[in-house]
């Protein structure tokens, strides 16, 4: 599944060919992704500029005057911009065609997605999205820090893992990026989260923005069914000191790694080194 940074690369990716440029169509070869894509999509984004394209969580909107497209690429969607007059293949599910911005050809942002769990939504100006509006602090920004995670964090006696994964506290902290997170900042996942001092959630929340500016810096993890705009598979996972390496040697202090289910979830930590 994308994770932050994947859908970042992916932002940063196609910014440049989508801003400043107009949706003249829109073509649907299915009514639906996860869920109905709203008549919006064909009635009100065609003859819209897209100003800019952002990321919130791990949504990307495509700007207008009249409202925003609200893309999310689920387990396996992938976004390309391609000459208009390229063939279509399977799972592709949307064409947003897009004029010249200028003198250039037209070109069209294809939406991919072979198990459709992605969506296509629309939000209209001035509004919040009902999916975006319960969200938490992007955890790259300033006000994600030790200090609002202390706080938010007093009288919860869920596991620390389980209270960084809530999108309500912080967004797109995934499951890759908090094992990596915890590891380096020496917690174990299994903690109390009302019971980390403050001291510790402030190496904690610097771990997780390292952790993902280092893998946005990289283009992200190298994940099965994802492709980035330009083809180019990122090279992280195999650097990453404790997600997928149950029984390997800890990167610490070479006791084996243990593995077991948290929330439902794998969960890799070294019961020496996090505590
Ligand atoms: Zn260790």
């Amino acid at each position: 599944m994308p994770e932050l940074p994947e859908v970042e690369t992916t932002r940063a990716g196609l910014a440049p060919h989508l801003e400043g440029r107009r949706v003249l169509a829109a073509t649907l070869r299915r009514p639906d992704l996860r869920w109905p894509i709203p008549s919006e999509i064909q009635d009100t984004l065609p003859g819209q500029r897209i100003d800019a394209v952002r990321r919130r969580a791990k949504y990307l909107l495509l700007d207008t005057a009249a409202g925003s497209a609200l893309l999310h690429l689920g387990m396996s969607g992938s976004l390309r911009v391609l000459p208009s007059d390229t063939p279509v293949t399977a799972h592709d599910h949307v064409d947003l065609l897009l004029d010249g911005g200028g003198s250039g050809a037209r070109r069209v942002l294809r939406f991919n997605d072979p198990r459709r769990f992605g969506c296509l939504l629309w939000q209209p100006a001035g509004e919040v999205h009902p999916l975006l509006a319960d969200l938490g602090p992007e955890p790259l920004s300033a006000d994600f820090d030790g200090d609002y995670l202390f706080a938010r964090s007093r009288g919860r006696s869920a596991p620390v893992k389980a209270f960084l994964m809530d999108q309500r506290v912080v967004v797109g902290v995934g499951n890759i990026y908090v094992a990596e997170a915890l590891f380096a900042a020496g917690i174990s996942p299994l903690r109390a989260a009302g019971k980390v001092s403050r001291e510790r959630y402030a190496l904690l929340a610097a771990a997780v923005k390292a952790i993902l500016a280092y893998a946005i810096a990289r283009g992200g993890t190298t994940l099965r069914d994802f492709i980035s705009p330009d083809g180019a598979p990122g090279y992280f996972e195999q650097e990453l000191s404790a997600y997928g390496r149950g029984g390997e040697p800890c990167p610490k202090c070479g006791r084996p790694l243990k593995q077991a289910a948290i929330a439902q979830r794998t969960t890799v930590w070294c019961p020496h080194c996090q505590r």
